[in-house]
């Protein structure tokens, strides 16, 4: 074991809420910041690039976890990708950049996590983004000054524009600013592309300021456990390579290893299910039954066509205008985000047409009913996890989706597509009444990889952080990344995870 070394603050995970973190903590000179991270410092070459963000699956950037057989699809194993990188999962993911609705948040306030509406968190949304001389975005709701340049596509895809287009002729309603999550419309939705480059979190946050001499970063680091005096938590014990390291923060350490990294880390320190840790050989230190519970994310399906032509290659990430729309109107927000994909997007082993020959029209569920878990194998750090999201356990799921099937039909069927359109290749013309739409929701089913909720925010038994975020039961520790949201928002993740950090920073700031 190396001398340990002593800090002001422990960031553990560089992704998106870290990288947040740890720049906006180390922006007061005296306060010594380590930021550790499993992941390479070297981004790879395909980062950059963002129509190659589906190739960094499967690289070294990728923990690549998979679920363990889902029952609510057919007993599938469903692979799911997950950022190991400065910059986490921001550095592979799809760019996508959309806060949830106002709803999402005010259901956070609903379930416990007082002060999160999402007029509470705006200021925060703000402060992460820049949009300036970008047309239609009203300043009192974006923001223009923060470090992540965020704008819509710049050369769009065809098929995007005739998307829009479409949905205007199927007379549904289109906003000039979707990300704003203030609309339950369609529109183009912000992009993290700044100059056709992605723009991830270590690129926008971390790698200006990475000279700062109060700042430390450590990578190709996996943290292995936290350590305690009493109840108070001191630091962590991390390795690089062989070598055993031990950090000690003088104020906190902040776990921003993401929903499935922190409840992992979380328990290999003894704070989880009791009986759980106990089944796998980890001593209990406090028995917070919630951690690695309530995980949530966001299953897709779609339509898929055949194109009557060859559709040209992407200039941009392949999903450039989206909308959201309400299964039910006793609902009390949008709860399925439809998409134009500019490729014939599948599950794996499904038959359908090549790659240029045709395009998907995305099904995404945005307000799952179900609930999964993630748990550890063994007392081993790194070691594989055992996810068991259970995608569409609960029924409502799959309705909600079929729903969302009929009305892409309607759009897919417009005037505006018919310059596009062949044949449906997927479910299919014959695949019509409810029993048979199920059954394909059941079988097409991939994830955004959107894991959240694990570390849930709230003040009852089963909540893991308070609304201040700091552990329940524990001095010294808090979290602060994707696994604190109550109930996964109706967006994609990321633009929200930039907000719980940057929020964070001001709670650590004010303690
Ligand atoms: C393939 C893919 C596509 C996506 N597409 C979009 C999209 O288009 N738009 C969108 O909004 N969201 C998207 N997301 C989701 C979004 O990127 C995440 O919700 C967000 O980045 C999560 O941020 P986080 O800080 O919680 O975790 P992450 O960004 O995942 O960061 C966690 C970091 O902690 C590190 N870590 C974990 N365990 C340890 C350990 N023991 N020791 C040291 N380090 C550790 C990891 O290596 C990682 O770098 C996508 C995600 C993926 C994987």
């Amino acid at each position: 074991m190396m001398p340990t070394e002593t800090y002001d603050y422990i960031v553990v995970g560089a992704g998106t809420a870290g990288c947040v973190l740890a720049a906006r903590l180390s922006e007061t000179p005296e306060v010594r910041v380590l930021l550790i991270e499993a992941g390479s410092a070297e981004p790879l070459d395909l980062m950059a690039v963002p129509a190659a963000w589906p190739a960094l699956m499967g690289s070294n950037a990728d923990w690549a976890d998979r679920s363990v057989p889902q029952e609510g699809a057919g007993g599938m194993v469903i692979p799911l990708p997950r950022g190991r990188a400065l910059g986490g999962s921001s550095s592979i993911n799809a760019m996508t950049f959309l806060r949830g609705h106002r709803s999402s948040y005010d259901a956070w306030e609903k379930a416990g996590a007082t002060g999160w509406t999402y007029d509470e968190l705006l200021p925060y949304f703000k402060r992460s983004e820049n949009l300036t001389g970008v047309p239609g975005r009203d300043p009192r709701y974006r923001g223009m000054e923060g470090p992540l340049r965020v704008a819509p596509a710049a050369r769009p895809h065809p098929l995007s524009e005739a998307f829009l287009k479409a949905v205007r002729q199927a007379d549904h309603p289109i906003t000039e600013d979707f990300t704003s999550g203030l609309e339950e419309a369609f529109g183009w939705e912000d992009l993290t592309i700044v100059d056709g480059l992605r723009l991830d979190a270590a690129t926008a946050y971390l790698r200006p300021v990475v000279d700062r001499p109060n700042l430390t970063l450590v990578t190709d680091a996996l943290a292995h456990r936290l350590t305690f005096d009493g109840e108070r938590c001191t630091g962590v014990e991390y390795g690089i390579g062989e070598r055993r390291h031990s950090a000690r923060a003088t104020r906190e350490t902040v776990l921003t290893a993401g929903a499935l990294g922190s409840a992992q880390l979380l328990m290999l320190s003894g704070i989880g299910p009791e009986e759980h840790l106990r089944e796998v050989g980890v001593e209990p230190r406090l028995n917070l039954a919630g951690v690695g519970s309530n995980l949530q994310d966001h299953p897709f399906t779609g339509v898929v066509y055949q194109s009557s032509r060859p559709v040209p290659p992407s200039m941009g990430n392949h999903g450039e205008v989206a909308g959201l729309i309400r299964t039910d109107p006793a609902l009390d927000g949008p709860d399925v985000q439809l998409q134009m994909v500019d490729v014939p997007l599948r599950e794996d082993t499904l038959p359908g047409p090549a790659m240029d020959q045709g395009y998907m029209l995305m099904v995404a569920l945005m307000r799952p009913f179900s609930r999964g878990t993630v748990r550890l194998t063994d007392a081993t750090p790194g070691n594989a996890l055992v996810v068991d999201p259970r995608y569409y356990t609960d029924p409502r799921d799959v309705d909600a989706l079929v729903h969302g099937l009929r009305t892409v039909r309607e759009i897919g069927r417009t005037e505006a597509l018919a310059e596009w359109r062949g044949e449906e290749a997927l479910p299919g013309a014959d695949v019509q009444d409810d029993e048979a739409l199920r059954a394909y929701v059941r079988r097409n089913i991939r994830t955004y990889a959107h894991y959240s909720g694990t570390c849930r925010m709230g003040t009852d038994d089963g909540a893991v952080v308070d609304p201040q975020l700091r552990v329940r039961g524990v001095e010294g520790l808090r979290v602060a990344d994707a696994s604190v949201m109550p109930t996964i928002v109706s967006a994609n993740t990321n633009a929200t995870v930039f907000a719980i950090a940057e929020r964070a920073a001001d709670l650590l700031r004010a303690r």
